[in-house]
């Protein structure tokens, strides 16, 4: 069952992973880190994590914090320079935190600094899902942040709402929930006595657009409604729910979920089929760099939802590199599937027809776990 109510982000049948984005000003006050509001968010987590949910963090904060402890101006946010020196500071605390109150509850914080090409690029978006893949498989929690003390302006997310929806998209998060300063969308500026909190959105038009004001409300993050909104077109694209909250307060994920204050974005139905919006992106406007032509044990297997073994390939047409596009064919040439490749041509080459177990013999490293993994792969 997809998520249909903000309610529906802390059930783990509707909801069985949740990327949680937290931004600056709830994370960084006057006298620092306020350890003890997230203390309490972690307690929070650690409830939702014994009722099962996978729980990824998006964690803000890094250049307020290391703004705070280096006495520099404008919170950090000056120039370049001052960002991601503020930045390198910061996080090694916050990092820091987080691991400390995760351990509180027996959980294993790991700590992922991403830049936009990360999940741009396909080859490095697919290190990027492994790493997460096995962190889920082992238990650990991520605490996701950009890497701000190298990312340059050109390819900085900008901000973490965008960044939280990203990693969404990459791992197939059920929901996204933007923990923020103000209660969520309002239909005109939050100021005026007359605003409506909008709560429910399926459909990002130009009329919601034209309600966000653009400015962020603390002035520590970067984000405002310009970028929640923009993270949230990217979450509908990619058929993932998005809720913005007001997690001022003590337990803030139990209370404005309850109480339902929030503003819930709904990908309409047709983009709630994953699977559309995944393909639109693993095969997007680019052209197939090759083929692998598959036995008929393998297309079977295939079909049944399994990733794509090197024993069952029996030819590699075309020059490919790691993380390209390629066909998934069988002996006549019909197309199985579209799906991005885990190793070059060359590798493929070398490795087709070949139990997993000679692989790291034959390339002389530790092997990917498929040549194509079935999270990265379309059945046509
Ligand atoms: N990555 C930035 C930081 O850690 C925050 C970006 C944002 O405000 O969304 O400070």
């Amino acid at each position: 069952m997809p998520v249909t109510r903000l309610a529906d982000l802390i059930d783990p049948a509707q909801c069985p992973c949740l990327v949680i984005k937290v931004g600056s000003s709830l994370l960084v006050g006057p006298q620092g880190l306020r350890r003890d509001w997230i203390a309490g968010l972690v307690d929070e987590i650690a409830v939702y994590r014994a009722r099962g949910q996978n729980i990824i963090i998006v964690s803000s904060g890094a250049i307020a914090l290391g703004a705070a402890r280096l006495g520099l101006d404008k919170g950090g946010r000056g120039s370049l320079a001052d960002a991601q020196a503020a930045a390198s500071v910061g996080q090694i605390a916050l990092s820091g935190l987080w691991a400390e109150l995760l351990e509180r509850h027996g959980h294993t914080a790991a700590q992922l600094l991403l830049t936009l090409d990360d999940l741009e690029d396909r080859r490095r978006y697919l290190n990027a899902t492994a790493t997460l893949g096995r962190l889920r498989d082992a238990g650990a929690v991520p605490v996701i942040n950009e890497n701000d003390s190298v990312a340059t302006h050109e390819i900085r997310f900008g901000d973490n709402d965008r960044l939280a929806a990203r990693v969404a998209q990459a791992v197939q998060a059920s929901a996204v929930l933007l923990l923020s300063d103000v209660d969520g969308l309002f239909d005109r500026d939050p100021a005026d006595p007359a605003a409506k909190l909008v709560r429910e959105v399926r459909g990002i038009s130009a009329e919601i657009k034209a309600m966000a004001s653009g400015s962020s409300g603390s002035g520590l993050g970067s984000g405002g409604m310009t970028s929640k909104l923009q993270a949230a077109e990217i979450a509908e694209m990619a058929g993932v729910a998005l809720a913005i909250v007001n997690g001022n307060h003590d337990t803030p994920i139990a209370r404005a979920l309850v109480s339902d204050t929030g503003t819930l974005f709904l990908p309409t139905e047709g983009r709630r089929r994953r699977d559309a919006a995944r393909k639109a992106w693993l095969g997007g406007r680019m052209k197939l760099k090759g083929d692998l032509v598959i036995d008929a044990g393998a297309a079977r297997a295939l079909q049944s939802g399994s990733s794509l073994l090197a024993a069952g390939i029996a030819a590699v047409n075309g020059a490919f590199n790691r993380g390209d596009p390629v066909g998934i064919v069988n002996a006549d040439g019909g197309v199985l599937a579209h799906g991005l490749s885990e190793y070059d041509s060359g590798e493929c080459a070398l490795l087709m027809g070949r139990q997993s177990a000679d692989h790291e013999a034959l390339l002389g490293y530790a092997p990917r776990s498929a040549v194509v993994h079935r999270n990265q792969l379309v059945l046509k």
